[in-house]
């Protein structure tokens, strides 16, 4: 018999032995470590496990505390009761019942864009990317995929479908200048990258409205960890800064996030009504898979008639006035900024026992490390929340400090005018 062959992959575009070899390493041993894994009930925004230890989770994304919001339940609830079914299984290009279409209704109204739902925002741009790839969403012609090298993986994991329908590359963190070269050489481009970064920070929004009034240039933003959090009727920080909002900006923003519900909202402006037919029938798992189910929809249309109210505006203001507290009594990079994540800076030798030390003293933050970012770069990732007691704060912080954090340097006294 013949030997059989074996397969070398190409690795062009993802490498699992790479991303599990070192993903696993690190997770095992946060888990070890009793800072993952971590199973417990919540109740009135306080976790309590099996063992009786009890803990606030500064960890979580939803800015606003709406996930847990009496409304935002009801809406559930009550949503499931009026529509009388949770997710009619077929493609709703065939059948649908109005669930889907009085949220996106809703929705486009808060935002004021066209807006098409979908499950998850990872399914959104799984789907949407390679139709912006081929041409068939934008204006006909094939862009170059230009992925900012820290796109979220729910975008970067779209680079193998949309290679084999245009070239794709890779470009360092917002590099403007290269950018710009790759518009005065391709006939159109399309840039791919977060409206508002996981770690911190927002996208230049402005420099890009530039390159698309120059040059055409599409941009495909995840605006996910500003929506509710940022701008008025919480519209996100690309909506409330971009001054390019037509067929040139396309966004996707979670709903399961600071919205506090679930789904996604594909956030589109200047498109022609067929857009939301080729989307709904091609963009990927919105086009077989599930929708948001009507229990999430009633979330959302609760989170959404929250939105329109002073509660916004109030949450919203609560939420500036933790992290402004969590910055004076904290140094950290992200000092300062609006933004609601902190990465308290720590060592690879000691970030795991500080994580574990704030557990135990009631608080979770989530700590990374080497191997799951690169060395020097270690420390705990901390949330703000609009729901945070000053007292949480203040007693995190000072548990914070006893564990190695850096205590924010007096600031200087505000200049007399
Ligand atoms: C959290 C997050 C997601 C995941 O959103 P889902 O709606 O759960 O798929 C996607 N993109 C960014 C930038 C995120 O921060």
């Amino acid at each position: 018999m013949s030997e059989r062959r074996s397969i070398t992959p190409t690795h062009r575009y993802r490498n699992n032995d790479k991303l599990i070899g070192i993903g696993n390493t690190f997770w095992n041993m946060s888990e070890e470590h009793g800072v993952a894994g971590i199973v417990g009930d919540l109740t009135d925004g306080v976790f309590h496990m099996a063992d009786g230890h009890e803990f606030v989770n500064f960890t979580v994304c939803s800015y606003l505390d709406l996930d847990t919001h009496p409304k935002v339940i009801d809406g559930a609830v009550a949503a499931l009761r009026r529509f009388g079914v949770l997710d009619h299984c077929i493609p709703r290009t065939r059948v649908q019942t109005p669930v889907l279409l009085e949220l996106e209704e809703s929705l486009g109204e808060l935002f004021g864009a066209t807006v098409i739902s979908a499950i998850s925002t990872a399914a959104a741009s799984t789907g949407l990317l390679p139709l912006i790839a081929s041409g068939h969403l934008g204006n006909g012609t094939r862009p170059l995929m230009v992925f900012d090298k820290n796109a979220h993986v729910s975008m970067a994991n779209a680079k193998p479908s949309c290679a084999d329908e245009t070239e794709v590359v890779t470009c360092r963190h917002h590099d403007l200048d290269h950018l710009e070269d790759l518009c005065r050489t391709y006939e159109r481009v399309c840039y791919v990258v977060d409206g508002s970064d996981s770690l911190g920070g927002y996208a230049p929004v402005n420099e890009l409205a530039e390159l698309q009034e120059r040059y055409n240039l599409l941009v495909f933003y995840d605006d996910s960890h500003s929506l509710s959090a940022y701008g008025e009727r919480g519209i996100g920080y690309v909506r409330s800064h971009s001054p390019v909002l037509d067929e040139r900006t396309i966004t996707v923003a979670t709903l399961s996030k600071g919205f506090g519900a679930g789904g996604t909202a594909i956030l589109l402006d200047g498109y022609p009504k067929q857009t939301r037919r080729l989307i709904e029938r091609f963009a990927g798992p919105l086009g077989y898979s599930q929708k948001m189910n009507a229990a999430a929809v009633g979330a959302a249309l609760a989170s959404a008639e929250i939105h329109r109210t002073d509660e916004l505006i109030q949450l919203q203001e609560r939420l500036r006035s933790n992290i402004a507290l969590f910055d004076s009594l904290l140094a950290t990079e992200q000092s300062g900024s609006t933004y609601p994540i902190r990465l308290v800076p720590m060592t690879d030798e000691t970030v795991v026992g500080a994580a574990q030390r704030v557990f135990a003293a009631g608080f979770y933050v989530s700590p990374v490390f080497f191997p799951i970012v690169s060395r020097g770069t270690a420390g705990l990732r901390a949330m703000l929340r609009a729901g945070q007691t000053e007292e949480q704060i203040r007693r995190l912080c000072s548990v914070l400090i006893e564990a190695g954090a850096r205590p924010a340097t007096a600031l200087p006294e505000p200049v007399a005018r």
